[in-house]
């Protein structure tokens, strides 16, 4: 069986070699408690410290306002349990698009007394700015908007929505899961109060992230115990993957203008093929992470396009690849205003930098004669 093409970059990257080998000396010898006092645990607590570093770096912070977390929904879910626990209830402000990590433990606020309110989208997937500045006539505690959507990729306007929360004295947050690696990410030029990112989506190992911080605001931790990571994140540190962490943020960094010339332009490829065959491409219109097109076809249902696309030897996703099992047409694009019956067409490809033009090429061939046959079939069954 010939290796399938990959083009699910949003769900998830293969690591990369030069990270995988930063990692392997501490899945090896080097398996020192970074808390202990003898020299493996100095040589594990200086390599957290590097790879502590390292990310800053990336979004132009400082290595103390960094916090390592299992991943990007452990970063979120201390955000905004963190800051609710801190504050009196009042209003808790998301994007009706944002991922289900943060838009879950926002409405579980409710249940002690605060009130949620969903930020609208426009149909060209941008979160409206209006909709906030009516949102923050009500008393407001928490605002959090994601960075890139992960199913269009459209950029959101975050700076601009840090400034009017920070102006009713609002704590920010921003989920720059899908951002980061992709476009430049600058915490202090968005300023915001937390921002959440992920190791595995930027070619880095599954199962570490990073809430970064502004330390004049302090947070309530999830995890109680021996106090690491500043007493913000208790839990002995996962050495291996941090340092495969801080090694893909130096990496991301350094390949930035790479991976946005090759994927923009295999990118817009793709959206011309698909749309010249008749589908829709979800935010095209706006300015978006250079990897991620979204599209649907009138009539063609999402996970059946999906799986004949499997079957053809392509990886790609419908709807969001944290809610796949879910049958449900997309949140996001029913907040963008897009009708049930072609949300629920919905396929997301996101290219990576090992995706090529011939791949994109016949993925967009594949696509355009799965389409013709499906509708055929529906044809002959009617
Ligand atoms: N936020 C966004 C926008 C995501 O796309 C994802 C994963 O798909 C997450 C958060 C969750 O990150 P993690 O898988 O590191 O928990």
């Amino acid at each position: 069986m010939n290796t399938p093409v990959y083009l699910d970059h949003n769900a998830t990257t293969p690591i990369d070699a030069s990270v995988l080998e930063a990692m392997l000396p501490f899945l090896r010898a080097q398996h020192g408690n970074a808390s202990s006092r003898h020299e493996m645990g100095t040589v594990a607590r200086r390599a957290v410290d590097r790879a502590r570093e390292q990310v800053a770096t990336a979004v132009g912070a400082r290595p103390a306002q960094v916090v390592f977390t299992s991943g990007g929904t452990e970063a979120n879910n201390l955000f905004i349990k963190g800051a609710a626990a801190m504050l009196r209830p009042q209003q808790v402000v998301v994007s009706a698009i944002d991922h289900p990590c943060v838009t879950m433990p926002a409405k579980d606020l409710v249940r002690s007394g605060w009130n949620l309110r969903r930020l609208a989208a426009g149909h060209d997937g941008v979160v409206d700015l209006a909709d906030l500045d009516a949102a923050l006539c009500v008393p407001t505690g928490i605002v959090s908007t994601m960075l890139a959507n992960n199913e269009t990729g459209v950029l959101q306007p975050v700076a601009a929505i840090a400034e009017r929360a920070r102006r009713v004295r609002a704590w920010v947050h921003s989920d720059a899961v899908q951002a980061l690696g992709k476009v430049p990410v600058d915490f202090e030029a968005l300023g915001v109060h937390g921002l959440t990112l992920s190791a595995h989506k930027l070619r880095g190992p599954k199962g570490a992230g990073a809430l970064v911080l502004d330390k004049r605001i302090e947070l309530k931790p999830l995890l109680h115990g021996g106090g690491h990571e500043s007493g913000m994140r208790s839990g002995t540190e996962n050495v291996p993957a941090i340092v495969g962490f801080g090694a893909a943020c130096e990496l991301a960094v350094a390949r930035l203008v790479a991976f946005d010339q090759h994927c923009r332009a295999l990118r817009d490829t793709l959206d011309d093929r698909l749309a010249a065959a008749g589908a829709t491409v979800f935010g095209r219109s706006a300015a978006r992470i250079p990897n991620t097109t979204y599209f649907a076809f009138e009539g063609i249902d999402g996970e059946t396009l999906v799986i004949e696309l499997d079957r053809l030897g392509f990886c790609v996703a419908s709807g969001s690849a944290c809610s796949s099992k879910s049958t449900e047409p997309s949140a996001t694009l029913l907040a963008m205003g897009v009708a049930p019956e072609l949300a629920r067409g919905s396929v997301r490809v996101s290219l990576g930098e090992e995706s090529s033009e011939g791949e994109v090429t016949a993925f967009a061939d594949a696509v355009v004669a799965t389409v013709k046959r499906l509708r055929q079939l529906t044809a002959m069954a009617v």
